[in-house]
C-alpha cells in the first residue's frame, strides 16, 4: 500500500468532491473536518502538515477492496463471488430475542451484534452513529460502552456524519473495538488499519451496513419542512419508522417535538424520498463501488425482495466473512435468537438490484464521462466505459444533473421551490423509466407471438 501526501489527497479527492466525509484523513491531525454550507463534512488541511501522508478509501493506494478482504478473509472454506467478493455464509433472517428488531430499522442485527460483542467482552466500545440531540448536527459517530447507550444508537441515519472525534479517542484510549460504518469508512478504516499498528491492534471488528448512497444535512431539512412543527424544537428524528400493514421497505418519518408530540408521515407522501432519484446525494456516492461492505468482518441491509419484503417488521441480509462470527451466528440459529436462513448470492444481488447496477453499468460510463471531459477519476475496479444502451446513457446523465442540482440547491427548507427547481429534471428522469418498461413490454410481447 502506498499512502498518499496531502498535496496529492487534496488533487485525487477533495477538490473534485470525490470525498465521503469518513474522516480517516485526520489522524496524525494532518486535516481537520468542517461541516459546510452544503451540509456535507470535507477536510481542511491543518497548516505545516503537507508533507505528512494520509490514507483514504478514494486516493490512489494500489490496493482495492478485494486486496483488503483478500488479505483479511482467504482462509480454506472462504468463497469468492466476482459481484460481492468474499464470504463465509449469507443469510436472510432477522433477531428473535429481545426488541432489536423492533427497534431496528431492518431485522436488527446489528444492535444485537454489537451487544452480543459488547456483553461477551470481545469488545469494551462500540464505535457507531447515534442522535446527538443538537438542532445543528442531529446524528454522528459516538462511543458506546454500556448495553444502554448501544441500544439506543439503533436504526439507520440518512445523514452525513464523521469519525474524526471517534479516531482521536480510539488513539488515546486503549482497549478493544469494533466499528459500525458505511462500506467506504470501513475500507478507510482497513487503510488505517494497515498504516497505523495502533489501529491494527485496537480495532478488532469491523461491521458494514450496505450503502445505496449518502445524503447530505439538507436531506433531513427537506423532510423537517414537510412536517409542520410550529415552533416547537424537534427532540427525535426517526428516517425508518415501521408501518404495521405496509411493506418493510414503505415506511415512514417520525419525530418527536420537545413537548412529547409525535409527527409520523409515510414516506410515499414526503417529497424527495425516492431512493432512484438520488436528491441531495453526495458525488462521492457515485464514484463508489463497493455496495455491500466488502471489506467489513460482516455486513448487513434490507431483504427487501418479495419473499422478505411483507413482514413490515423487516428481514435483514447478512454477509459473514469472519469465521469466529460465523460460529456466534451458528449457535444463535440452534438456539433461536436468530432467524436466519442461508441464502445464494443470486439473492442477494437481486435485492439490491437497483444499486449494483446503478454502481456496475452507471459507474463505468460515469468515469467515461468525466475522462471525456478531462476530469481526474477515482481508481476504481470497474474501468470507464461508454454503455451500448442509448437509454440508460440518458438516464445516468439526468441522475447526475439530479445530483448535482439537489445538491448545491438552496431552497431545501423551502419545498414548493424545491420542487419547482428539480421536477422539469424528475419528470425527464420518470419519463425513461416509463419508457425501459414500455420497451420491456414490447420485447416480451414480441418473444410471445413468435412463440
Ligand atoms: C446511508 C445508508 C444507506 C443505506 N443503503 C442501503 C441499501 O442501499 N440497501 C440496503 O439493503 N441497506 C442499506 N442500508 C442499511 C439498512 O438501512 C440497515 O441499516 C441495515 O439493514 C441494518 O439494519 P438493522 O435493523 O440490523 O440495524 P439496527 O439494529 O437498526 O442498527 C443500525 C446500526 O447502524 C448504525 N448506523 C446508522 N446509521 C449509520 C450511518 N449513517 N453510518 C454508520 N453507522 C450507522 C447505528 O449506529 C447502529 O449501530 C443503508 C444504511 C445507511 C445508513
Ligand atoms: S473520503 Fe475520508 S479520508 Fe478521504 S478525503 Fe474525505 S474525509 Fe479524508
Ligand atoms: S455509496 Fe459508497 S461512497 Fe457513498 S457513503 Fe455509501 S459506501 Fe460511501
Amino acid at each position: 500500500m502506498k499512502p498518499v501526501t496531502a498535496p496529492e489527497l487534496i488533487k485525487q479527492v477533495i477538490q473534485p468532491n470525490y470525498c465521503s466525509g469518513c474522516g480517516v484523513c485526520t489522524t496524525h491531525q494532518v486535516f481537520k473536518m468542517k461541516l459546510n454550507k452544503h451540509g456535507q463534512y470535507v477536510p481542511v488541511l491543518n497548516s505545516g502538515q503537507a508533507e505528512k501522508t494520509v490514507v483514504c478509501p478514494f486516493a490512489s493506494h494500489q490496493v482495492n477492496e478485494n486486496d483488503l478482504a483478500q488479505e483479511q478473509f482467504d482462509t480454506p472454506g472462504i468463497k469468492f463471488h466476482n459481484e460481492i467478493g468474499y464470504y463465509q455464509k449469507i443469510y436472510a433472517g432477522y433477531v428473535n430475542e429481545g426488541n432489536f428488531r423492533k427497534n431496528g430499522s431492518s431485522g436488527g442485527s446489528v444492535s444485537w451484534f454489537t451487544h452480543q460483542l459488547l456483553s461477551s467482552r470481545e469488545v469494551d466500545y462500540i464505535v457507531h452513529v447515534s442522535e446527538q440531540n443538537q438542532a445543528v448536527i442531529r446524528f454522528n459517530y459516538n462511543i458506546s460502552d454500556s448495553l444502554e447507550s448501544n441500544i439506543k444508537a439503533s436504526k439507520s441515519k440518512y445523514y452525513p456524519t464523521t469519525l474524526e472525534a471517534s479516531l482521536q479517542f480510539i488513539k488515546e484510549h486503549e482497549g478493544k473495538y469494533a466499528v459500525v460504518g458505511l462500506p467506504c469508512f470501513i475500507k478507510g478504516i482497513n487503510l488505517l488499519k494497515k498504516q497505523d499498528p495502533l489501529f491494527e491492534k485496537r480495532i478488532r471488528f469491523s461491521i458494514s451496513l450496505f450503502c445505496g448512497h449518502l445524503k447530505s444535512t439538507h436531506y433531513l431539512s427537506s423532510l423537517l419542512a414537510q412536517f409542520d412543527t410550529g415552533n416547537k424544537l424537534v427532540k427525535h428524528f426517526d428516517f425508518r419508522h415501521k408501518t404495521p400493514g405496509h411493506k418493510a421497505s414503505d415506511y415512514s418519518t417520525k419525530i418527536v417535538l420537545d413537548n412529547g408530540k409525535s409527527l409520523i408521515k409515510n414516506n410515499q407522501d414526503l417529497f424527495g424520498t425516492n431512493w432512484g432519484w438520488g436528491l441531495f446525494k453526495l458525488k462521492a456516492c457515485d464514484y463508489c463501488d463497493d455496495i455491500i461492505g466488502e471489506t467489513a468482518d460482516i455486513s448487513f441491509g434490507d431483504a427487501w425482495t418479495p419473499r422478505y419484503e411483507n413482514d413490515y417488521l423487516g428481514t435483514n441480509i447478512v454477509v459473514v466473512r469472519n469465521a469466529g462470527l460465523e460460529k456466534i451466528i451458528r449457535k444463535n440459529i440452534d438456539n433461536q435468537h436468530l432467524q436466519y436462513e442461508e441464502i445464494s448470492p443470486e439473492t442477494l444481488i437481486e435485492s439490491q438490484a437497483g444499486g449494483f447496477r446503478h454502481r456496475r453499468e452507471g459507474l463505468a460510463y460515469r468515469l467515461y464521462l468525466q475522462q471525456k471531459k478531462n476530469q481526474i477519476i477515482p481508481e476504481k475496479r470497474i474501468k470507464p466505459e461508454k454503455i451500448k444502451s442509448k437509454k440508460r446513457r440518458k438516464l445516468y446523465k439526468i441522475r447526475m444533473q439530479l445530483q448535482e442540482k439537489s445538491f448545491y440547491s438552496i431552497n431545501y427548507n423551502n419545498i414548493e421551490k424545491l420542487k419547482s427547481e428539480l421536477m422539469p429534471l424528475i419528470r425527464q428522469l420518470e419519463q425513461v423509466y416509463e419508457h425501459s418498461a414500455w420497451t420491456k413490454f414490447r420485447l416480451k410481447l414480441k418473444k410471445w407471438l413468435k412463440k
